[in-house]
């Protein structure tokens, strides 16, 4: 701490390259160590790197707070939102030009990700975090930089990172919430179940950009349908009760505005658990549920979406599609063929973003334009041949085709926010009214092959530096590239695309992308690799771990992948056939 605060005060004044002398240091402190491992080149550019290195015997966590795994993510979370907070109530934050002073932790949101913000085990608890080290214009302010190492520092170690003085039963709660969803989530298809949402959940958010639980007093909470009533065991509170969403094919209908995106957007996010007080703590859905959408002018590189389209005018190819500008349709045919291809078992689509031709062609349709002039078979005719042939369920919502009524196995309808079921008389008004309109799928669903992507159409550099950077959720910057993400719903925090960035770059140098291997086995190695390694695997330097990086799905890395522009496959032989 002596020697931390000496060097301050010799580079006082100095140029701002001075504070390079601190990269690679740590500085022991009482009860912690103080490491700097990437320091910033001026106060303008990104903080810098540091890290907290606390003893387990002065930080003296219990073991079940931290095993098995799951509970370690989660008590990872919970120290990362506590240091959060306390940096507002412990440091002065910005004290000079650029970021200067101000510290930084990456911020979860309402889902709880593993992360490598906080690394915990036995020995030692680590927390990485971001520093702007203070400058006037460029020279360094050493008083200040003292001010936030040597005196809020320790404050705020004492106050987030030592066991003994946080909340200790608020850190047992999120521990314990996320561990019940884990096993409810374990629970869902031995029970033949797709998705599980509990009693009492509060699945409206605030707003588009605040998605923390609609206050109770203006939210409907959810009741389940007596029908589809079931109960899970969660190991921390006996038995939860809910609605239980089966296998196959699932409609979600109802009128507008009466909650039917909201359940569905529910659904989507619960892959990932929720913290304490998001309202969806027990709402779990199958982690290999995947949300399909239209997204038109996405590039298509060489996917199979003949099981959908064909006879596309001048006779361009569907059975390895290429386009640099999908339309919706064949953009949506394409997501869903790509997801297969990356291990989705659910699909989840939203008329309000699906393509009206893709999703349904009635009667009258038919009768004007013949089947050969129409290159779409619609989704209603394939969604059973998905779910008998390929164990594929779906969840649909659909307020306006009741054509669909014939091919679903089973109906909910939202009225007021409640749910309903209405299998029963769905069947029954398709019986009375029946559809006139032709089936048009052929016996089956159709083949699904691999695609294996060539290493030197995946270029991570500008001007012969990696240059890979997230931009948000809504995309990544990799190289001369932009991999535009917006439409890929499922990633939800920004460090989840800084790591798909990084795990892209992972496989290339580790030649898991190697010209052999398809799309599926590169996201399934990468996905092991950190099951074992931990999320730090992945880092350029694992020597030097970032602490805002947040693990993505597999599925979430194929998409990512799969709209790079620049992205070039070959056909693998192997045909995927089994799910
Ligand atoms: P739909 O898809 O059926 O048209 P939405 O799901 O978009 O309807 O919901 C319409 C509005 O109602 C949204 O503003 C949403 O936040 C709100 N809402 C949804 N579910 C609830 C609920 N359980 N309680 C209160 N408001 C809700
Ligand atoms: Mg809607």
């Amino acid at each position: 701490m002596k020697q931390l605060q000496q060097i301050l005060s010799q580079i006082d004044g100095k140029g701002y390259k001075a504070y390079k002398k601190l990269q690679g240091q740590c500085f022991q402190f009482p009860g912690f160590e103080l490491c700097f491992y990437q320091v910033q080149g001026d106060p303008f550019a990104a903080p810098s790197q540091v890290a907290v290195r606390v003893p387990q015997k002065n930080a003296a966590f219990p073991g079940e707070s931290y095993q098995p795994k799951i509970r370690q993510v989660a008590l990872s979370d919970y120290l990362t939102r506590c240091f959060h907070e306390n940096i507002k109530k412990h440091a002065r934050g910005k004290r000079g030009s650029g970021k200067s002073g101000a510290l930084q932790i990456d911020r979860p949101g309402q889902e709880v990700l593993e992360r490598t913000s906080v690394s915990v085990n036995e020995e030692m608890l680590e927390v990485r975090f971001f520093a702007g080290l203070p400058a006037a214009g460029r020279r360094v302010l050493g008083r200040e930089a003292a001010e936030m190492f040597l005196n809020e520092l320790p404050g705020l170690v004492e106050n987030s990172l030592i066991y003994n003085n946080l909340h200790q039963k608020e850190l047992f709660n999120h521990v314990y919430t996320v561990e019940n969803q884990q096993v409810m989530r374990s629970q869902l298809t031995e029970k033949g179940l797709i998705a599980f949402v509990a009693d009492g959940s509060i699945l409206p958010r605030r707003s588009g950009v605040d998605q923390r639980a609609l206050p109770a007093d203006q939210a409907i909470a959810f009741k389940t349908p007596p029908e589809l009533a079931v109960e899970l065991e969660i190991p921390h509170g006996g038995k939860i009760k809910g609605m239980g969403i089966p296998r196959g094919v699932n409609l979600i209908v109802g009128g507008g505005y009466h909650g039917k995106s909201t359940l569905l957007r529910a659904l989507e996010q619960s892959v990932y658990n929720h913290k304490p007080g998001d309202g969806r703590e027990g709402v779990v859905t199958n982690q290999e549920a995947f949300k399909i959408r239209a997204e038109d002018g996405r590039r298509v590189e060489k996917v199979n979406i003949s099981p959908f389209i064909n006879n596309l005018p001048f006779g361009q190819d569907t059975a390895e599609f290429s386009s640099e500008e999908a339309s919706g349709s064949t953009s949506q045919a394409a997501n869903i063929i790509e997801s297969l291809e990356a291990g989705a078992k659910v699909l989840l689509m939203d008329e309000d973003t699906s393509a009206t031709n893709f999703m349904i062609r009635d009667m009258r349709m038919q009768l004007l334009v013949a089947k050969e002039k129409e290159p779409i078979t619609p989704f209603i005719d394939k969604v059973q041949q998905l779910y008998r042939e390929r164990n594929i369920s779906t969840v649909v919502v659909i307020g306006g085709a009741g054509d669909y009524f014939d091919v679903a196995d089973t109906v909910l309808m939202m009225e007021t926010y409640r749910p309903f079921l209405v299998t029963g008389e769905a069947k029954e008004i398709a019986q009375k009214h029946p559809n006139q309109r032709v089936q048009e799928a052929g016996d089956s669903f159709g083949e699904l092959q691999e695609r294996i992507p060539k290493p030197s159409s995946i270029d991570p550099t500008r001007k012969n530096k990696v240059k890979v950077k997230a931009r948000g959720v809504e995309g990544l910057q990799f190289g001369y590239e932009d991999i535009d993400l917006h439409f890929v719903e499922q990633i939800l925090d920004p460090s989840q695309t800084r790591a798909i960035g990084d795990m892209i770059c992972y496989a290339l140098r580790n030649n898991l992308i190697d010209g052999h291997k398809p799309v599926k086995d590169i996201i399934d190695q990468l996905d092991s690799l950190i099951d074992n390694r931990g999320l730090e695997a992945i880092l350029p330097n694992p020597k030097k771990p970032r602490g805002d990086f947040a693990r993505p799905r597999p599925l979430e890395v194929a998409a990512a992948i799969n709209r790079l522009r620049t992205l070039k496959v070959v056909r693998g032989t192997g045909l995927l056939t089994t799910f």
